[in-house]
């Protein structure tokens, strides 16, 4: 590494989980970092995530682990039942994933970035950055950066400001997501042979499309997310058609009542696909560059892996050559995480993830890819 006349900055947008994860590791290098979040708290609204071990190795890597433990459960079989038949059920000792509440992994996320030093201004908007290094707020407000990282979402005021181009997909499925309490006691009072702290993927897709998966996040908590087409009214209602999702699984009644209890929101599947991921010294990580349908529930896993290596790409670089460190960098990481977009539209598609565990062969590289290994291109040409 060359030697640098000051401490590096970077201004980064959006304090999701990629926002948050470039941030800690560019606080790690040395660099001066500030984050700007639009919501007045900082907090994640969302559900509930799976994470394996692909962003585990960077969470291992920034020594979060035992943190992240003690908050989350890794379920003991994956189960996929069709009609409410039991189509595969599989431990997957190979593969180390961990689910947890999203709350959670972004308090964990938020709190590291703190202990770093990492600037968090909260109520602070992003409207653009050029692509030498300034980045504007809604208010005019300007901010000199030698690296900008944009994670400010799907509708990334980054990346728009930039001209960036972008190709949007939907899918015709989508989900609402909720936490509820686990409510073991009552679910197994109803069916006593099924183990409940099973993640359990239960599809129907006659006579119509429903599925309902069901995550326990630990102890307490269920993450249970309800799928339907967009065009289904009743399906996609929010709060849910309580009588409609307990009349195709009145084995889950006790949690879908507390589903009902929350107004919840649904979500269309989509995936963005950008003509490139970097400009200048900016730089777009998570989904702003690469939102991508759950099938594999990558989405995050792949923010968190590219948020890690783009603040490592850029530490090893001298300031001058950081917009070259960056194509470098989008050409040697982009890949993994393009496949796995294809992938999961793929599953999104045909809703192939209703035929049984597909975590097996080639669908399990970006799983098993390791970005905190420094030898992991040594066979890239
Ligand atoms: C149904 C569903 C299930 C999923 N399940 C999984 C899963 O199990 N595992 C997994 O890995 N992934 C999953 N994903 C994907 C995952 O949720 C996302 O990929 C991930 O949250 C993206 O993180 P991010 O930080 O890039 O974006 P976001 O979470 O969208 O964060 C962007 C941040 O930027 C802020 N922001 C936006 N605009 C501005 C602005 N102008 N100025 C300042 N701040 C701004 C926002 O407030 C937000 O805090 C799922 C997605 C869906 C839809």
């Amino acid at each position: 590494m060359s030697s640098t006349p000051h401490r590096r900055h970077a201004e980064v947008s959006g304090a999701g989980f990629a926002g948050l994860t470039a941030s800690i590791a560019l606080a790690r290098q040395g660099w001066t970092v500030r984050v700007h979040e639009r919501a007045e708290v900082l907090r994640e609204q969302g559900a509930g995530i799976v994470l394996w071990q692909n962003s585990l190795r960077v969470l291992d890597a920034f020594g979060l682990i035992d943190e992240i433990n003690e908050g989350s459960m890794t379920p003991p079989f994956y189960e996929t039942r069709m009609q409410n038949s039991i189509v595969s059920d599989e431990a997957m000792p190979d593969i180390w994933w961990r689910t947890m509440t999203r709350p959670f992994l972004h308090s964990v996320l938020a709190n590291a970035a703190r202990r770093e030093g990492v600037e968090i201004l909260t109520g602070s908007t992003v409207a653009g950055a050029t692509e030498q290094g300034t980045l504007w707020l809604e208010d005019g407000t300007e901010f000199e950066a030698d690296l900008i990282i944009g994670a400010d979402g799907v509708g990334s005021p980054v990346r728009d400001s930039l001209g960036i181009e972008f190709d949007r997909q939907t899918s015709r499925d989508g989900i609402s997501r909720f936490l509820v309490p686990r409510k073991k006691a009552e679910l197994q009072a109803i069916e006593p042979d099924t183990d409940w702290d099973n993640m359990i993927d239960f599809w129907n897709l006659e006579p119509r499309v429903l599925r309902v998966l069901y995550t326990p996040a630990n102890e307490n908590e269920l993450y249970i997310a309800l799928m339907a087409p967009s065009d289904d009214p009743d399906g996609s209602a929010v709060p849910i058609d309580l009588e409609l999702w307990k009349s195709i699984h009145p084995q889950l009644a006790p949690v879908l009542d507390e589903a009902a209890k929350v107004e919840g929101k649904y979500y269309g599947y989509q995936t963005t696909r950008l003509e490139q991921w970097t400009k200048g010294r900016v730089a777009l990580v998570g989904d702003s560059a690469h939102a991508m349908c759950p099938a594999l529930a990558q989405g995050g896993g792949c923010a968190i892996m590219n948020a890690y290596t783009v603040a490592q790409a850029a530490s090893e670089s001298d300031i001058a050559g950081i917009p070259a460190a960056l194509v470098e960098w989008e050409r040697v990481e982009r890949p993994i995480t393009d496949r796995c977009q294809d992938r999961s539209q793929e599953y999104a598609n045909t809703r192939g993830m209703a035929y049984g565990n597909q975590f097996t062969g080639d669908v399990n590289e970006t799983t098993l890819y390791d970005p905190t290994n420094s030898h992991r291109h040594d066979a890239v040409v």
